[in-house]
């Protein structure tokens, strides 16, 4: 079994200020590479096939870094040939071509010579990985700045001994021992991060002797329980209990704080230190509100998966898609900009980002793993506009948190009725698959693949409207 244990460290202050340094040198390095593997890219389009000056080899679009399997300078991996005459290790990827040329910017720049290799070495991979999520269709990589990155991680040479923990080139360093790591347990890599309010490390170990949780199949009537997910309460569930939703970051007092603590950053000299010292304190308060939700979404999740059920079932929501921002609307005659309405969108969004659902879900997700629960996702579509006695579908049906059927007049909490509807299409994907595999016995691994299929068609659930998808 492979899993992740946080401690927050007690460095000293030389390891501090090396800490920092190290980052600021692997952002750097980071936004270099990525930069690299862009304008390797973009030369294929000019000249076709060229000679790399670095490498002085040439390459052509089909060893262009960017294909997926491809690299630029020397494709080969080492031209030996085996014992059928055919190249070992044929390919290089970009990421293998940037890691080989770590030595050589050691040389050209000593100071990344303070850097442990392994560090290095992981940065790159940081990029492969941000470039196969790319290939995946997830965004293409971002250059990064001091916020977003905060991290290192190095593979090699860790040693742990009571409250001690050796990293390579950092030394000792102490940390808060606050939960023990279980016997038989190995250490494989950890990664080093830098909050608000000091560092942290999260150390990745392993057992393979521990199996890992599996999905236990589903009976042929299971228990299901359809929970909707909300901003005024945080969650209905098919059974009439609710969660409320304390706004860590959007109630009164929490955005009365954060005006507050912003107004003394933007009152002071820009570049003193009683600016930064301001900016320090708007960030923890950022950091409070996050651990708070955190931990309440634990909580949240616990209740869920405790419940005595066999099937979760949950949204299967587009969060990003509803936190869009509305289109620009120009008038055509002069070009200016008219009123879209985003300024009122603000306010929503920043309500469903205090929510944090998509955190909340994958938290359920990884509790309903562990205790053999099978956890499905459906398709939202109006299901709190939909009559749960004639299956009338209206926008007016519902009324705030009252739901008023205009055809036949049935009425029930409009949320609760949602979770039911969610509960009751989940169910129908549990049997629809049985009576479809003529099976009694079904892997719940199944029933998520036919989930997502499920969501295709019921239509793009980016499409729908957002009000309803919220409420
Ligand atoms: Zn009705």
């Amino acid at each position: 079994m492979l899993t992740n244990y946080v401690y927050k460290l007690r460095p000293n202050q030389t390891q501090c200020l090396k800490m920092a340094n190290w980052i600021d040198m692997l952002r750097s390095h980071f936004n270099w590479c990525l930069n690299d593997r862009i304008t390797q890219y973009n030369q294929q389009f000019i000249q076709g096939d060229y000679c790399d000056l670095k490498t002085r080899c040439e390459a052509c679009p089909l060893t262009s870094s960017v294909s997926k399997s491809g690299a630029t300078g020397n494709p080969w991996k080492d031209s030996k040939l085996d014992k059928e005459g055919k190249v070992r290790n044929p390919r290089r990827s970009a990421g293998d071509i940037q890691i080989t040329a770590l030595p050589e910017l050691k040389v050209a720049r000593p100071w990344y010579s303070g850097v442990d290799s392994t560090v290095l070495q992981q940065n790159v991979k940081r990029l492969d990985t941000a470039y196969k999520n790319f290939f995946e269709g997830r965004g293409f990589p971002k250059f990064k700045n001091r916020s977003n990155f905060t991290s290192f991680t190095c593979v090699m040479g860790i040693k742990l001994q009571g409250n001690k923990i050796y990293l390579p080139k950092l030394g000792w360093m102490r940390f808060y021992n606050s939960r023990s790591i279980p016997d038989g347990f190995t250490v494989k890599a950890c990664t080093v991060r830098k909050r608000q309010n000091g560092w942290y490390v999260s150390i990745r170990i392993e057992d393979k002797s521990v199996p890992e949780y599996s999905v236990q199949p589903v009976g042929e009537h299971p228990k299901v329980i359809g929970c909707d997910l909300g901003i005024t309460k945080l969650v209905h569930f098919s059974d009439g209990y609710q969660v409320k939703n304390p706004k860590f970051s959007t109630n009164k007092k929490a955005k009365r704080t954060l005006k507050i603590r912003q107004r003394r950053v933007s009152r002071k000299v820009k570049g003193s230190k009683n600016r930064k010292k301001a900016a320090v304190r708007v960030g923890r308060f950022h950091q409070k509100v996050s651990d708070k939700r955190q931990a309440y979404q634990w909580k949240v999740a616990n209740k869920i998966v405790s419940r005595n059920v066999d099937v979760i079932a949950l949204e299967d929501l587009n969060v990003s898609g509803m936190m869009r921002r509305c289109q620009v609307k120009t008038d055509w005659k002069t070009g200016r900009f008219l009123k879209n309405g985003q300024s009122r969108k603000k306010g929503l969004n920043r309500s469903i980002s205090d929510a944090g659902w998509g955190e909340l879900i994958s938290k359920v997700e990884y509790l309903a793993v562990k205790q053999s629960k099978a956890v499905i996702k459906v398709n939202p579509k109006h299901s709190s506009q939909e009559c749960r006695n004639c299956g009338h579908i209206e926008k007016s049906n519902r009324n705030g948190e009252k739901f008023i059927c205009v055809e036949c007049g049935y009425h029930e909490h409009a949320d609760i009725g949602a979770a039911k509807t969610i509960r009751d299409r989940a169910l129908e994907i549990v049997r629809g698959d049985s009576a479809k595999l003529g099976a009694s016995r079904l892997n719940a691994q199944k029933i998520s693949v036919r989930s997502t299929s499920k969501r295709t068609e019921f239509g793009n659930p980016r499409n729908r409207d957002i009000k309803k998808a919220i409420s």
